[in-house]
């Protein structure tokens, strides 16, 4: 399956990507950070990152690899940072209105769930799907974006998990849809497995447990991998490009390198960088975190 050109769907795109510089750091403050995901203590949710300086930036941030900080390097909110800081709390932030900021941490929870969904959602805007899918789609996408839209207290109010339903639904028949049916299996679980050089075109990976499979060299055209566990697989040399539901957070958990291509709207983490034309691409810059849930 090829994606179709959709002229708009960089720009679509784009409110997604994150901006840490319009962000008043609030992955480093909001979320629950677990040792055993990649973080050197436990941090509990609503309490600042040590290293968090008082202007929002990483202490850290060029010692981020050397630290092993691998939560930190490969979380991605989906733009829904900046868009909480800038959009539904323009007049305050959690360290300037301490006694909102809970509401702060709430919406921005909200928020990233949301784009999440819309990150999809546009991903499967751009498969050719037929009219009746698209129209779903669509319908679907602008129903997200009247919920973002609304003002912090009644975005605590909506009723998202009724939303997340119909969109899981509507992915899970897409997920069949395009996948080739001579490679559809049961097994979810890839952990470790070498697929080195294999014909994985079409091949459904969805929610999948894909931690240190080794997938260089491989076909990949068409291949579905939503929510798939990429932590640690190896895309070394492996072109990316035509694959889909891909996010940026599967991206920077993995490991790839100059050679690994990626769809349009993903960028290469700047660890990757070696030897290769990366003048072309954005650099995933402003490295965050990842991993963590927060302790209700
Ligand atoms: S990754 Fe963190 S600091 Fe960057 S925009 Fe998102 S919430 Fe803000
Ligand atoms: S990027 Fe990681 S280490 Fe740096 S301030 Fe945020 S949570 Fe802390």
């Amino acid at each position: 399956m090829m994606k179709k050109e959709i002229n708009n769907d960089k720009d679509f795109k784009k409110k997604l990507i994150i901006d840490c510089e319009k962000c008043c750091g609030l992955c480093c403050v909001a979320l629950y950070c677990m040792k055993s995901d990649g973080f050197p203590a436990n941090k509990i949710a609503g309490k600042p990152c040590q290293n968090l300086m008082p202007d929002f930036r990483c202490a850290i941030h060029s010692k981020l690899v050397q630290s092993k900080m691998k939560g930190c390097l490969a979380y991605d909110c989906f733009g829904a940072g900046q868009k909480v800081t800038q959009d539904c709390f323009p007049a305050m932030n959690w360290n300037t209105h301490p006694k909102k900021a809970n509401q702060i941490f709430d919406v921005f929870l909200v928020v990233f769930g949301l784009h999440q969904m819309l990150w999809y959602l546009i991903e499967a805007s751009t498969l050719n799907l037929g009219e009746i899918i698209n129209s779903e789609i669509d319908a679907l996408i602008g129903e997200n974006e009247r919920m973002t839209a609304l003002v912090p207290d009644d975005i605590l109010n909506l009723d998202v998990n009724a939303y997340r339903l119909r969109v899981n639904e509507l992915l899970k028949e897409i997920s069949n849809t395009i996948a080739n049916p001579t490679k559809k299996e049961q097994n979810r679980d890839f952990f470790g497995k070498d697929f080195k050089g294999a014909d994985l075109d079409g091949k459904d990976f969805s929610m999948s447990l894909m931690i240190a499979a080794n997938l260089e060299g491989c076909s990949l055209r068409g291949t579905n991998f939503l929510g798939a566990d990429m932590r640690d697989v190896n895309i070394k040399n492996t072109d990316l490009s035509q694959s889909v539901f891909l996010t940026q957070m599967q991206i920077n958990a993995a490991k790839g390198n100059s050679n690994t291509k990626l769809p349009d709207s993903l960028a290469y983490p700047k660890e990757w960088k070696g030897d290769s034309p990366f003048e072309e691409r954005t650099v995933f810059d402003k490295t965050t975190r990842n991993y963590r849930r927060r302790k209700n």
